[in-house]
C-alpha cells in the first residue's frame, strides 16, 4: 500500500505542475490558449474575461458601438455558427459567429448584453434575443424542428443550431465562449426574480451580477459539480444508461453533488446508490463546463472494491462491467449492444484516456 500512496503523490505532483504552468502562461500572456485535454470538448482556452472593465461604464458603452466588437446572438437556447469550411474569426476562434452591435437580430433581446471577454484584442460579448423572430413563413414548431435554421437577415452561411450538436467543430476558445454564455444567459432566463424577496430583479455588472432593488440582495450566476466517474475493476469498466436515454447510449455514472460533500464522497455515494458497487481509491482527473444548463462535471477515476451489480431502478436502467477489449469494439462502432460515445463529451474522453492507460498507470491496481 506504501507503494500506491507514493505513486499517487507523485501522480498528484506531476498535476500540479501542469496546472502551474498553465498559470504562468496566463501571466505571460492571458490571451494564449492554455494547454487543453485532446479529445475533451469545452476544455478551456484561457480566455481573458478581463473583470476589471465590467464596472467600467465608459469602456463598456465604447466597446458596444465598436463595429469591431462580436456580440454572440442567443436564441431558444442555440448559438449561431458558421458555414464548414469558413475561415476562423480572430477573436471568436473556429465555429462561431457573431454580430455587430447595431445587427437587427439584438432587437429581439429584452435584457442588456453580457461581457464575455476580451479575445484577441476584441471585445466578445452575448446577448439573448429570444424576441427574435425569423424572416420566414415556417410555423414555430416546425422551425423548431430544424437542425440548423438560416435566414436572410443573419450574417451570410451562418446558422442556428443547438450547442452540443455543434461541439466538435469548435475550437477551444469557440467552446470556452459560447461555454461561458450558455451558461450565463441561461442563468439571466430563470433567475428573473429575487430568490430573497420574490420581487423581479436586474442585471448588474454587465451580466455578471443580478440586483434587487427591493430588498437590497445580490444574485450571482450559478454553476452545479456534478461527479462523473469511469469506475474501474481490473480488466473492466462499469457503465450504465438511464430510462430515458436514446437507444443502445451507455456511458459512465454520474450524479449532482450534495452540499457538504467532498468529490471523492460523492462519486462512492452516487456509484453505491445506482449500482451497490463499493468504491475505494478516488482520483479527479479533469473537469468540463456542461452548461445545460448549469452543470460542472468533475471527472474522476474511481476504484471499484466489489463487481457484484444491483441496480436501482430509480436512477438507471441497467448496468454492466465492459472489457477493454470491448469498449475498444465500441469505439470502433462494432458492438451490437452499445453505441460510440458522444465525441468532446467527459465520458468518452475517460474512457478513451482509460484505454490509453493515461488515467491511472495499469499495474498501480
Ligand atoms: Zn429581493
Amino acid at each position: 500500500m506504501k507503494a500506491t500512496a507514493a505513486q499517487s503523490l507523485g501522480r498528484c505532483y506531476a498535476m500540479d505542475d501542469q496546472a502551474v504552468d498553465n498559470r504562468e502562461t496566463h501571466l505571460v500572456r492571458a490571451d494564449l490558449p492554455a494547454r487543453a485535454h485532446p479529445g475533451l470538448g469545452m476544455a478551456g482556452s484561457g480566455l481573458n474575461r478581463a473583470a476589471e472593465l465590467r464596472g467600467d461604464t465608459a469602456a463598456m458603452r465604447a466597446a458596444l458601438s465598436d463595429t469591431n466588437t462580436r456580440i454572440l446572438p442567443m436564441w431558444q437556447g442555440r448559438f449561431l455558427f458558421v458555414a464548414e469550411g469558413s475561415v476562423p474569426d480572430p477573436a471568436l476562434g473556429q465555429g462561431l459567429a457573431s454580430v455587430p452591435p447595431d445587427h437587427s437580430v439584438l432587437n429581439g433581446a429584452e435584457e442588456p448584453a453580457v461581457f464575455l471577454g476580451l479575445s484577441n484584442g476584441h471585445h466578445v460579448f452575448a446577448q439573448d434575443v429570444c424576441g427574435w423572430v425569423p424572416d420566414d413563413t415556417l410555423d414555430p414548431q416546425a422551425r423548431l424542428a430544424q437542425d440548423r435554421i438560416y435566414d436572410a437577415t443573419l450574417p451570410a452561411g451562418s446558422f442556428f443550431a443547438d450547442l452540443r450538436g455543434q461541439m466538435m467543430a469548435l475550437d477551444a476558445r469557440a467552446a470556452e465562449l459560447a461555454a461561458t454564455a450558455r451558461g450565463v444567459l441561461g442563468w439571466h432566463r430563470s433567475h428573473r426574480f429575487c430568490a430573497a424577496c420574490g420581487a423581479p430583479s436586474i442585471p448588474e455588472d454587465m451580466g455578471w451580477r443580478r440586483g434587487c432593488a427591493a430588498c437590497g440582495t445580490s444574485h450571482f450566476p450559478r454553476t452545479d459539480p456534478c461527479v462523473i466517474m469511469m469506475v474501474v475493476r481490473d480488466n473492466a469498466a462499469l457503465l450504465g444508461r438511464s430510462p430515458h436515454w436514446p437507444e443502445q447510449m451507455f456511458s459512465c455514472l454520474a450524479g449532482f453533488m450534495e452540499p457538504g460533500e467532498t468529490v471523492e464522497a460523492a462519486v462512492r455515494r452516487e456509484v453505491f446508490e445506482e449500482t451497490g458497487i463499493r468504491v475505494g481509491e478516488v482520483r479527479p482527473v479533469a473537469s468540463q463546463p456542461w452548461p445545460f444548463p448549469a452543470s460542472l462535471m468533475l471527472g474522476c477515476v474511481a476504484v471499484a472494491q466489489s463487481d457484484e451489480i444491483t441496480v436501482d431502478p430509480v436512477e438507471i436502467e441497467e448496468a454492466l462491467w465492459v472489457s477493454r477489449e470491448r469498449l475498444l469494439r465500441i469505439f470502433a462502432g462494432r458492438d451490437d449492444v452499445i453505441r460510440t460515445p458522444r465525441a468532446g463529451a467527459i465520458a468518452g474522453w475517460l474512457m478513451r484516456e482509460w484505454l490509453a492507460d493515461t488515467l491511472i498507470p495499469r499495474q498501480k491496481f
